[in-house]
């Protein structure tokens, strides 16, 4: 069996599954793995293969001890990297700016190119620099793949990747609509049209990737014509933590009036908003808990997320013109059918009908859950990014076979 090795590294921790890339999306990875607490006095390797599942508890002082440290524990186990029949390590990439929208094997110039896009993304692609490297060094004999959440919208039409401020200070500054989670909305559109039986080059759709970060993106014929993150993952949709988009003089106000410094707003912004900002929780099972035991301020979050979401899916219903395709994926979108329920209650008039006895069925694979007589097909399609990157990553690495 072959399999690709998908590394997802952050600042302080790295995410690795080894995946069979001819898998179904609801399949389990062959191994996941998590190493934690990267260059604290304690850190955590976290490995998990079928029903066992193996810990290792000790100080990780770098990505690289992280990795050695959980290839060295896959090798103890007759299931290493360099033991397994692997036909490529695919990275996930934050920000490929407006260079990269296609994977691309890893060579020095790519990495260089990466580096140069740290300004546009000072968190997160120095981490996946820094997994790349690493994995690199440690398996030096397969091909190496960089996948960029933002290559799916790489080409959005100007109109909708271009905000209305200074053209020049735009430009020095590389501001644009760049938009994210594109791995996950191109994987999941395109699927849409095999499951409602249309050419994929006539199917406009609208996907709403609602995890603990959340995106929309409209679809026509295959290509995204617009999505609700901007320069950075923080606009759009409200989110587990993050307000989406706000008034942007909020700034100028905390600065001025409320005395707040840049990084307390950053902090502010995309961590202590959204959901947890408005109830003092992010996940949605515990939101509904609350809901349920008529905690108030659960209740009011829940209806400014519902909101921020209809805004957004009635300005895509008027973008595509005609719609045929309305898909819920990740943690929520799969697994709340209330979020589902109230996001398109009342639309009937614009062709959409939910069936609450098809949306109440427990997540199971890509279905349809609309009315045999919407107009609008309303489908749930579960996202996993990291069988599209293995995907990716194989298809790349077979063409330099
Ligand atoms: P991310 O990849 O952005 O971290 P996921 O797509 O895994 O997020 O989604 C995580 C979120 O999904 C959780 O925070 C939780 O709110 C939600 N979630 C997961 N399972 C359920 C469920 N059964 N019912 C409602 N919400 C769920």
């Amino acid at each position: 069996m072959a399999y690709v090795l998908v590394i997802n590294s952050g600042s302080s921790s790295v995410k690795f599954q080894i995946v069979d890339p001819t898998a179904s999306a609801s399949d389990a990875p062959f191994v996941s793995g998590l190493v934690e607490q990267i260059g604290e006095p304690q850190g955590r390797v976290t490995i998990k293969h079928g029903d066992d599942k193996w810990v290792v508890q000790r100080a990780i002082p770098t990505h690289t001890v992280g990795l050695q440290e959980s290839f060295r524990l896959l090798d103890s186990k007759g299931i290493g990297p360099t033991q397994l029949d692997l036909v490529a390590c695919g990275h996930r990439v934050v920000h490929g700016g407006m260079v990269f929208s296609e994977p691309e094997l890893i060579l020095d110039p790519v990495v260089d190119m990466i580096r140069s896009l740290i300004p546009l993304a000072p968190l997160h692609n120095p981490a996946n620099i820094d997994g790349i490297e690493v994995a690199r060094e440690l398996l030096p004999n397969i091909p190496h793949v960089a996948v960029f959440d933002t290559g799916f919208f790489r080409n959005l039409p100007p109109a909708a990747a271009l905000y209305a401020i200074n053209a020049e200070v735009a430009e020095n500054n590389l501001i644009r609509r760049y938009g994210f989670h594109g791995t996950s909305h191109e994987f999941v559109s395109s699927q849409v049209p095999a499951l409602i039986g249309r050419d994929p080059h006539h199917t406009r759709q609208i996907v709403l990737h609602l995890g603990n970060g959340a995106s929309a993106s409209a679809v026509e014929n295959g290509h995204p014509i617009d999505t609700s993150m901007g320069l950075t993952p923080l606009a759009g949709l409200v989110m587990g933590t993050r307000s989406g988009d706000i008034d942007p003089g909020i700034i100028f106000h905390l600065v001025r009036q409320g005395g707040m410094t840049i990084d307390e707003i950053d902090n502010l912004l995309n961590r202590q908003s959204g959901v947890k900002g408005l109830s003092g929780v992010n996940d949605f099972r515990e939101l509904r808990q609350m809901i349920e035991n008529e905690d108030e301020n659960a209740w009011l979050a829940y209806n400014v997320y519902i909101n921020q979401l209809r805004r957004y899916i009635g300005s895509y219903m008027v973008a595509l013109g005609r719609v045929d395709a309305i898909t819920f994926t990740a943690g929520v979108g799969e697994n709340d059918k209330f979020v589902r329920r109230d996001a398109l209650d009342t639309m009937e008039n614009f062709g959409v009908e939910i069936d609450p006895e098809l949306n109440d069925l427990p997540n199971d694979g890509p279905r349809i859950i609309s009315t045999e007589s919407s107009r609008v097909k309303v489908l749930v399609v579960p996202t996993n990014e990291e069988l599209a990157i293995a995907q990716k990553a194989a298809a790349v690495a077979a063409r330099y076979a």
